[in-house]
């Protein structure tokens, strides 16, 4: 590549490969492509974005106790950015977060990191007036004492909620006030549809004249040739490229395999569940309720959708979480081997009876903080899979980018919101490693093209992914306010 020597001229063209179209390499395709950098974006599956579940898009890291305040910041900030980039797929809704009686916490502790929150969402809109999409940042989050849920329990259920108090209504009006402690902190945590998320990137991908999108195409063998990569294909194709992005998700050791290079890092298999709750009436918050990961009592989540369709997560060993289901590299391979029944249920599925015992175990926990959840019923297949933890940190949820040599990359995010800044941080090294002018440094990518997409083209392709994919198309509909 002679691009590398002549700094002081225009670097040639480059073509960048992505392995892995996930929201992790499908965010970065859109952004580099949106910079006019031409892209091939190689998916082994048959469309974009359907990997292990999206649901929560994490503006501030609430629903994790456990992890630092810098993290909850950083996790903030990215999701500022993706609401932005992203903006058909959010579901707008607060969240409610309780302490149960019994778990050891305060929730007087919590306030605290709350208050430093709201000070730098405030900031950030001080920055720059377009980051205000949490609402304003006074209503960041508000606290309900037990009189004020009482209070609110007796009013009539408004058919759109509008105030803060609104969300917390139905809230009042099914929670079993014995079963936590107070107050009950409401914060603006918005929902994210997997679905719309995948529609959006196809559309937008489809609209990119530099981005070539190869789906039902794996990457078996790489080779590196002088200083370009040649991918070999199962289907025996063979693609050229300048420049390398493993963004493989669960699999990214595999790739980093193949070009020996070692790397620490862990993987975990979780699942989440599909309900309906037909005698569900108004519009509900996602509710939380802290636990201790791991332990019968972990965390309980309510997640809703359109009508009447919830997901729960339930972080104990025999709802979300899977005995030995968190397995890390060794010495030998960049990538954690998980036992092959987790390999079944991602490569083909699971059997229905464990679904529906699983299912009930995950009402049933809801069922201990809001008792009449227990008439829901299952709505669906769970929503799985595995996801990439780098590091030892079992607990780290901020994550992006790291390098290797002058030509690779792999994007190890934990949460979707962190794929803009991997792609953002992408963009830099290109430039310090010379294969793109820093001139580009100073066009923030506008997303044109991804910004022209509207709300009903994303909803409408997201219901037919969704029905494609066997899952309840109300997952796919917007909720909240829109
Ligand atoms: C139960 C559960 C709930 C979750 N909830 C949330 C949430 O609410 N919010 C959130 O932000 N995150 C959530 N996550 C985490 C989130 O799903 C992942 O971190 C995220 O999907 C990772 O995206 P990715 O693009 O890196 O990987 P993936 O989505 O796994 O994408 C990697 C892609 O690479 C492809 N691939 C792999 N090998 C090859 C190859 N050799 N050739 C071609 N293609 C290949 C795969 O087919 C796949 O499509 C959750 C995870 C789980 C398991």
């Amino acid at each position: 590549m002679s691009n590398i020597n002549s700094l002081s001229s225009q670097p040639e063209p480059i073509h960048i490969g992505i392995i892995g179209g996930g929201i992790a390499g499908s965010t970065i395709a859109l952004h580099l492509a949106e910079l006019n950098i031409k892209v091939t974006l190689i998916e082994k599956g048959p469309s974009l974005v359907n990997g292990p579940p999206i649901c929560h898009l994490h503006a501030g890291g609430n629903l994790y106790r456990e992890i630092s305040e810098q993290q909850c910041i950083t996790l903030l900030r990215q999701s500022i950015d993706t609401l932005k980039l992203y903006k058909h797929s959010a579901n707008i809704r607060p969240t409610v977060v309780a302490i149960p009686k019994s778990d050891k916490g305060n929730p007087d502790n919590l306030i605290p990191r709350l208050e430093k929150l709201k000070s730098e969402y405030a900031q950030l809109i001080t920055q720059d007036a377009s980051n205000q999409v949490l609402g304003p940042a006074e209503d960041y989050f508000a606290l309900y004492t037990k009189s004020k849920l009482a209070k609110l329990a007796k009013k009539a259920l408004p058919k759109e909620a509008k105030t803060l108090d609104d969300w917390m209504i139905p809230v009042a009006k099914n929670l079993d006030f014995d079963a936590t402690k107070f107050p009950l902190v409401l914060v603006q945590e918005y929902g994210l549809s997997a679905f719309r998320l995948a529609a959006t990137a196809i559309l937008a991908t489809e609209k990119l004249k530099n981005c070539q999108v190869l789906t039902n195409t794996k990457v078996t063998n790489i080779k590196a040739i002088e200083n370009r990569w040649l991918l070999k294909t199962e289907n025996n194709e063979s693609i050229n490229v300048d420049y390398l992005i493993n963004a493989c998700g669960f699999k990214t050791g595999e790739i980093d395999d193949m070009l020996i290079l070692k790397r620490k890092r862990m993987v975990e298999f979780k699942a989440a569940y599909i309900t309906h709750w037909q005698q569900c009436e108004g519009q509900w918050p996602e509710v939380i309720f802290y636990g201790e990961r791991g332990t019968p009592q972990g965390m309980a989540q309510l997640t809703p959708y359109a009508n009447g369709y919830f997901q729960l997560h339930g972080m104990t060993q025999d709802i979300t979480l899977f005995k030995n289901g968190l397995v890390s590299t060794t010495n030998n391979s960049a990538q954690p081997q998980l036992e092959q029944r987790f390999i079944n249920k991602i490569d083909h599925a699971w059997q229905a009876d464990n679904v529906y015992t699983r299912t009930n175990k995950s009402i049933s926990h809801m069922s201990q903080f809001l008792p009449s959840f227990s008439s829901a019923k299952m709505g669906g297949s769970p929503l799985f899979g595995a996801q990439q933890i780098p590091g030892d940190d079992a607990d780290l949820r901020a994550a992006d980018v790291t390098f290797s040599g002058n030509n690779y990359a792999r994007a190890e995010i934990v949460k979707a919101s962190s794929a803009i800044d991997g792609a953002n941080l992408i963009v830099n090294k290109l430039v310090e490693v010379g294969l793109l002018n820093s001139s580009i440094l100073q066009q923030a990518p506008p997303y044109e093209i991804t910004s022209s997409l509207n709300q009903s083209e994303v909803t409408s392709l997201a219901i037919k992914l969704a029905k494609q994919r066997n899952y309840p198309i109300d997952l796919a509909k917007v909720v909240g306010q829109s």
